[in-house]
């Protein structure tokens, strides 16, 4: 090791707290390998995630919008990037393990297909009898078995913890025990971050006004603040410190109500945080907004009718693909041909359609499938 360099132990000895994960107790990996030189093994996680073909294939998906509407939006890519933004501030600000905090927002929706929830909906119809799809479970599928990066096992071999935060989110049912307060900051910086960037990009996008949102507590509130903070702004100034103030107020409650149920329930290790309840979540009032904030978009933006007619012409493209990809798995590339065999056709059908991008979907679907 270069000589000024620290050792990951040791560094994380001093900055993080108790009840992180420390990479010296970490499990370790499925397939055994040497310790990196100077990187941490979730270091090396967060590496390999972002070397992923399926990472960066995260540009070319939806998160809500389609590329129809324009190219100001969120793809999935940018809102990876703004929940490990949220997620690293939160994990920062409460002395937890960043690097396995990092790894894990960077891969939590690795697994989407092509035009979001619209796809995998779709997915989860077609591949219904043989245990349906889920974009969580899919990012599971991915980092364990369609990645091919090293010539001794399939997928990435990232840490078990890594795997074990992406499973419980692919599987809600209420456990014995909590996850690590690592997984629990990505999910809550997640919900921070779509609450708040889609009702920017709605703006942008004109699906909504400021004046629709003064109904909405959450945002008339953040709005308040803004007001006595500055004498006049005009409308985008005032919409971005919204905005902003949006972010603040959410991750401000979720650090101080955190730091106050750590110090109550005496959590001082990782075993204690198993045991507790929830440490990351809002406090009620500002859950009820954000619950009422989400209603609202789900009724005025998922919903509206530019928005849906994007969707319900995509469903029924990728239909008409996963009906054609089995009826000539020939039209797919090789080794999606060959995996049929262990896994099954539609299995791998379903594979194959959710690495796509929505352009490369678009076009493959006119290419081969169009009437
Ligand atoms: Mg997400």
């Amino acid at each position: 090791m270069p000589c000024e360099a620290v050792s990951v132990a040791d560094r994380e000895r001093v900055l993080l707290a108790g009840y992180a994960l420390h990479s010296a107790d970490s499990a370790g990996r499925k397939h055994a390998e040497p310790t990196h030189l100077y990187r941490g093994p979730f270091q090396r996680d967060r590496d390999r995630i972002v070397h992923s073909t399926a990472y960066r294939r995260l540009s070319g998906k939806t998160q809500v919008f389609t590329s129809e509407l324009g190219d100001f939006h969120r793809t999935r890519l940018t809102h990876t990037h703004e929940v490990a933004s949220v997620s690293r501030t939160l994990g920062r600000a409460l002395r937890l393990n960043e690097d396995l905090i990092e790894a894990l927002a960077l891969m939590h929706d690795i697994g989407h297909p092509p035009f979001g929830h619209a796809g995998e909906d779709v997915l989860d119809e077609c591949l219904r009898d043989v245990g349906g799809f889920s974009h969580n479970r899919q990012a599971l599928r991915i980092v364990e078995l369609l990645e091919s990066r090293y010539p001794e096992f399939p997928g990435l071999n990232l840490s078990l913890e890594v795997l074990a935060g992406q499973q419980s989110r692919a599987d809600k049912s209420r456990k014995p025990e909590r996850p690590l307060l690592e997984v629990q900051i990505v999910d809550a910086a997640d919900s921070v971050a779509y609450d708040t960037h889609d009702v920017d990009d709605a703006l942008q996008l004109g699906l909504l006004t400021l004046a629709d949102l003064e109904e909405i507590p959450l945002w008339r509130e953040c709005g308040e603040r803004i007001r006595a903070r500055y004498a006049s702004l005009q409308t985008g100034e005032y919409r971005r410190a919204v905005l902003h103030e949006l972010i603040d107020r959410q991750i401000g409650d979720l650090i101080v109500c955190a730091s106050r149920r750590i110090d109550e329930w005496g959590v001082a290790t990782t075993a204690d945080v198993r045991r507790v309840e929830m440490i990351i979540r809002p406090n009620e009032e500002l859950f009820q907004q954000k619950a009422e904030l989400e209603r609202f978009l789900y009724q005025r933006v998922y919903r509206h009718p530019q928005v849906v007619t994007g969707r319900t012409i995509a469903q029924a493209q990728l239909r008409e693909m996963f009906r054609g990809y089995n009826a000539k798995p020939e039209l797919m590339p090789q080794n999606f041909q060959d995996r049929a065999a262990t896994i099954g056709l539609p299995r791998s059908v379903g594979d194959y359609i959710a690495g796509m991008t929505d352009r490369f979907a678009q076009h493959e679907f006119q290419r081969l499938f169009a009437r």
